[in-house]
C-alpha cells in the first residue's frame, strides 16, 4: 500500500523482464570444494549454498592451487563431498 502511494502508477505496471536463479543448496549449506573419490580428474567447486558470489574468489583461488598440486592457501579437506556419505558435515553458525 505505501508503494502505491508513493508511486501510484504501480498499480497497473507490468512485468518488463524477469531471470530466475538456482539456489543449490547442501545438507549443511556449505560448498563441495575437492577432487571426487574415484574419478580421475573430476574437481568439485560447487554447491555454494546461497554463498557462491561472496566465496568466488577464495573458491577459485584454492581450486586453482589444489589442481595445480600446491598447498591450497587454506585447508579445504572439510568440504570434501566424502563428507555427507561419512555424516562429517560442517556445522553452519552464519545463515543469511
Ligand atoms: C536468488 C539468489 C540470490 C543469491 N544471493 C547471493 C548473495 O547475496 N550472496 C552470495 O554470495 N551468493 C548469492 N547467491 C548464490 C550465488 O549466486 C551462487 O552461489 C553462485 O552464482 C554459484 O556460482 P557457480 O559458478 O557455482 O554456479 P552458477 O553461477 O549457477 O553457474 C553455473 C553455470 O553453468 C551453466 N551450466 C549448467 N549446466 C550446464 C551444462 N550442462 N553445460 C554448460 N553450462 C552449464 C549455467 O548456465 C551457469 O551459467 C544467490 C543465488 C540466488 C539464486
Amino acid at each position: 500500500m505505501k508503494a502505491l502511494d508513493r508511486v501510484p502508477k504501480l498499480e497497473t505496471a507490468e512485468m518488463a523482464k524477469s531471470w530466475a536463479g538456482l539456489y543449490e543448496t547442501t545438507p549443511d549449506h556449505h560448498a563441495v570444494i575437492g577432487f571426487a573419490d574415484g574419478v580421475e580428474g573430476l574437481f568439485f567447486v560447487n554447491g555454494f549454498s546461497g554463498h557462491g558470489l561472496m566465496h568466488a574468489p577464495a573458491a577459485g583461488l584454492v581450486a586453482a592451487e589444489a589442481i595445480c598440486g600446491r598447498k591450497t592457501s587454506v585447508d579445504i579437506s572439510l568440504l570434501s563431498a566424502t563428507r555427507f556419505a561419512r555424516g562429517r558435515l560442517v556445522e553452519e553458525t552464519n545463515v543469511i
